[in-house]
């Protein structure tokens, strides 16, 4: 178990992170969701011990990393973005080098690397140097890396960035296997991509968690709408017509003909309401033959956006807030500063006026003396 307690990370007056709480329990698959810049990879950086809070409390499977960090680094399995490897190393060479530095012992450290290279499908290309992969392999060698010695937890920043579509589907593939028996934490900037293997989605904004949620819910909580992805076998152009017979549709988009003449549409119907079963009722009615229908990815695409856009809204309104406290705070200093220099013009003319009157009365004393010597003389 991941547990983040109030950490922040500032870069100078700059927060990459600022006081964000979450946990990633035994066994999930979590999702880290946000825009370029969000603070997903310093946030990863924290948790596998590169670098340090500015303050908060990270506990990785009951160990506080600030305490003992080699017992967490030995619990987690990290793959980091843009995969950095060795490309002077074979396959077999780089995922040993990973093992060498988990402190694997020898004794198991071969057959750790057997495993790894097994699990991730990289036996044919074990021997070749690193550099020679293509893109797909290059990060099943990274993801190998993080595997080796079988680690409690998996920490992958943006594992698919880069990726062709079919590399993306392998190493999607790959990943929900280990999450099978591991608990992994996985970031992406794109929705669709962790929303299919992920138990639970964490999203980041601006340094700041804006949600935490199961995909589906943080779907409903912020879509007024379901989006249907429909293709149907349509010979008598009714599917349009159906929009009368199901009253929780509130749209239907024509999207394109397929080349084998099936049409594609998108039915926009009340989030709250499933109306795959009524729509199927009524197209069997009108001898449309559906050959698809699916819940459209970009609804959940736009609830991401939706989410990041209203805080957007609350900034405008935080900085606003912001500013006129700093303004007042400005003014404040400029009042206190006056008062100060006030009092120090006031002061400097006391001490001034105290000096010319200790002045004046070492003079007097002076004067007094000198007379008094000379009436002492005049006795003599
Ligand atoms: P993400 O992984 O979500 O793309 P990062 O965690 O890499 O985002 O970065 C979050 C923010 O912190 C960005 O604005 C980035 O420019 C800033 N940042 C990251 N590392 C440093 C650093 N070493 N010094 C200054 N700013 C940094």
């Amino acid at each position: 178990m991941i547990e983040v307690k109030n950490v922040t990370k500032k870069y100078g007056n700059f927060y990459a992170v600022r006081n964000i709480n979450f946990e990633v329990k035994d066994g999930e698959i979590v999702g880290f969701l946000g825009r370029n810049g969000a603070g997903k990879s310093t946030t990863m950086n924290m948790i596998t011990g590169f670098i340090e809070p500015t303050s908060g409390e990270i506990i990785v499977d009951g160990y506080n990393i600030d305490h003992k960090p080699k017992k967490v680094k030995a619990q987690i399995g990290y793959m980091p973005e843009g995969t950095p490897l060795y490309s002077d190393l074979t396959v077999k060479e780089f995922i040993t080098y990973m093992a060498n530095l988990k402190m694997i012992p020898r004794k198991n450290r071969k057959e750790a690397v057997k495993k790894a290279i097994e699990e991730t499908g990289l036996e044919k290309v074990q021997n070749n140097l690193t550099k020679n992969l293509s893109r797909g392999y290059k990060q099943r060698v990274s993801l190998a890396g993080a595997i080796v010695g079988n680690p409690k937890i998996l920490i992958l920043d943006e594992p698919t960035v880069g990726l062709d579509p079919k590399q993306v589907i392998e190493i999607r593939e790959l990943i929900k296997s280990f999450g099978k028996d591991h608990t992994v934490f996985i970031s992406s900037h794109i929705l669709p991509e962790i929303n299919q293997i992920c138990d639970k989605i964490i999203v980041i904004d601006k340094g700041e968690i804006v949600a935490v949620d199961t995909p589906k819910n943080l779907e409903k909580k912020t879509t007024d709408k379901t989006v249907l992805k429909v293709v149907v076998d349509d010979m008598n152009n009714k599917f349009e017509s159906l929009k009368s017979k199901v009253d929780e549709i509130k749209q239907i988009k024509f999207v394109k003909e397929n080349e084998d003449k099936s049409k594609e549409y998108l039915v926009e119907a009340d989030s709250e309401n499933d109306i795959r079963r009524k729509l199927s009722v009524e197209c069997v009615n009108e001898n449309i033959i559906i050959l698809e229908m699916s819940v459209s990815e970009n609804s959940l695409e736009d609830a991401f956006i939706k989410l990041v856009e209203d805080r957007k809204e609350y900034s405008q309104k935080e900085v606003e807030k912001m500013q006129y406290n700093k303004e007042i705070e400005e003014l404040r200093e400029e009042e206190n500063k006056r008062k100060e220099e006030k009092e120090n013009r006031k002061q400097a003319i006391k001490e001034e006026k105290a000096r010319k009157k200790a002045e004046k009365e070492a003079k007097k004393e002076a004067k007094n003396n000198k007379e008094n010597n000379q009436d002492k003389g005049g006795n003599k």
